[in-house]
């Protein structure tokens, strides 16, 4: 995102579109922002999203012992604050789970208080 004044400037990832947005702050809008070079309005609302809230899926593995692999993939099951992102993988790169884990186990519950769990994305 490129950020000038009011005007932000960001790329829509809601679809491989990829459209290129432009919010600037419009205090007659009811959303506050007039945007333009959205194609549907879900880049209206990912840009709104994006410029007062961004979150995003966190993803990565975490050691697993008495597998057939070193690592366990896992992700979070909704988005967090990116701003907690670091946070995230502090607690990831402390985990140490023992095999077997099965898919979808929540590894890590209400991360932050977000509502979001960490999850094992396949059986090990
Ligand atoms: S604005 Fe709509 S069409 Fe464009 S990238 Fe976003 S979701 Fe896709």
């Amino acid at each position: 995102m490129v950020q000038t004044d009011n005007i932000h400037q960001l790329v829509c990832i809601s679809c491989p579109m990829g459209c290129r947005l432009t919010l600037v702050k419009d205090e007659k809008s009811p959303q506050g922002y007039k945007i333009d070079g959205n194609t549907c309005k879900r880049g209206v609302e990912y840009a709104i999203k994006e410029v007062t809230d961004p979150t995003r899926m966190v993803t990565s593995t975490v050691k697993i012992t008495g597998a057939l692999l070193p690592r366990l993939p896992v992700r979070t099951d909704k988005p967090i604050p990116k701003a907690k992102i670091m946070e995230c993988m502090k607690i990831i790169n402390s985990l140490e789970v023992n095999s077997p884990v099965k898919m979808g186990k929540i590894l890590v519950k209400d991360l932050f208080g977000t509502g979001s769990n960490i999850i094992a994305t396949r059986s090990l």
